[in-house]
């Protein structure tokens, strides 16, 4: 155990000391009556959308709960991810003073949050197999590290992160590890939510934008002990996650045979566009995935992107990201649409 993991050390001074704000649906819980609302200023002719939504999601969060087998009071549902990453920085990051550490080539929007929050981001490069490097992560913490963000399976390489490595960093740093797995229910690693009770410095995110198939609804989860998801509650704002995501959430949550479904086409498709992209002869190396999408090492990146567009596909160009020189990023599409990738790509090569 983390013997001298200190919450409230953590947390910043101001968040500490704030009262959440209570919104006039935190303050009536209904408690099954009938009841008339005249309390929030809305307008009261029904149109389906006419009322705040529930600013705790308890109806998601409790099918989450059931299906993840964690309380509903250690989840903490965000406008996408992107805005329970945010939310951390500005719970746990004193700005202009505190530090985290990420490990490049890895998800652009942990660097983006540390600039917007005014906090230096220090890198520790990924080792040539794309696993985190402990001892030069250790060593570059000290006391104002507040995060460490590991991306497992990891954007945009695709591969998940050595278990050991994972569990030597979460025992040795006494700030909050967040493990972004985004594309867990790709991979066939277990989730770190079967751990969660562990780590009291274990914060994990996870999203329907994904495997999920709901990327235009913004829903993002985090999981972490409820104490530090109290913390992050007092900071939300109010209604953060719509009614709208919210039905739509559950509709899609209710039917997870479909959501399975669609993932395991996306793995054989997945496989397929590996066995295929092998034959290419511009094709150097095609790095293991345990997510939706393949890392592929070719000749000449920018040409082939250029001339992929300019046969309609668009994939990314990951070359500029370290240890990914020409390299580009296939998501995998439908069985149609990896097709006329795959015949595109011949094309370019003839
Ligand atoms: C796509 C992705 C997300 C998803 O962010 P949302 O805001 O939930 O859509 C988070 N982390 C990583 C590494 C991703 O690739």
């Amino acid at each position: 155990m983390n013997r001298d993991f200190n919450l409230e050390r953590l947390v910043r001074a101001n968040v500490l000391k704030m009262k959440p704000y209570s919104s006039a649906r935190d303050e009536y819980k209904t408690d099954g009556r009938k009841m008339t609302f005249l309390d929030a200023n809305e307008n009261p002719f029904e149109n389906g959308v006419n009322r705040y939504p529930d600013p705790q999601q308890g109806k998601v969060k409790e099918v989450l709960a059931s299906q993840k087998g964690v309380p509903v009071s250690k989840i903490l549902l965000g406008n996408g991810s992107d805005e329970v990453l945010d939310l951390i920085f500005r719970a746990f990051c004193q700005p202009q003073v505190d530090n985290v550490i990420s490990l490049p080539p890895t998800y652009g929007m942990y660097k983006v949050l540390a600039g917007l929050n005014e906090i230096e981001d220090r890198e520790v490069v990924l080792t040539l197999g794309f696993q985190p490097d402990v001892e030069a992560i250790l060593q570059k913490t000290d006391e104002q590290t507040k995060l460490i963000f590991l991306c497992s399976p990891n954007n945009p390489t695709g591969n998940s992160f050595s278990e050991s490595s994972v569990e030597k960093i979460l025992k040795s740093f006494n700030g909050l590890v967040i493990i972004d797995e985004a594309y867990i229910d790709f991979s066939t690693e277990r989730s770190w939510l079967e751990r969660l009770q562990e780590f009291p410095n274990l914060v994990i995110t996870q999203t329907l934008s994904k495997a999920y198939g709901l990327a235009g609804i913004r829903l993002g989860i985090c999981y972490a002990s409820e104490e530090i998801i109290s913390v992050l509650n007092k900071i939300k704002p109010p209604y953060n996650v719509n009614e709208l995501t919210q039905q739509r959430a559950l509709k899609r949550l209710s039917g997870p045979e479909e959501v399975n479904r669609e993932v395991q086409t996306i793995l054989q498709e997945r496989e397929l566009l590996r066995t295929n992209l092998s034959k290419m002869p511009f094709v150097k190396e095609i790095f293991p995935s345990d997510a939706n999408f393949l890392l592929v090492r070719v000749e000449d990146a920018g040409e082939k992107y250029e001339e992929l567009l300019e046969a309609g596909v668009v994939v990314r160009n990951r070359s500029n990201q370290q240890l990914c020189e020409n390299t580009l990023r296939f998501t995998v599409g439908t069985p149609e649409e990896n097709k006329e990738l795959l015949k595109k790509l011949t094309q370019l090569t003839a």
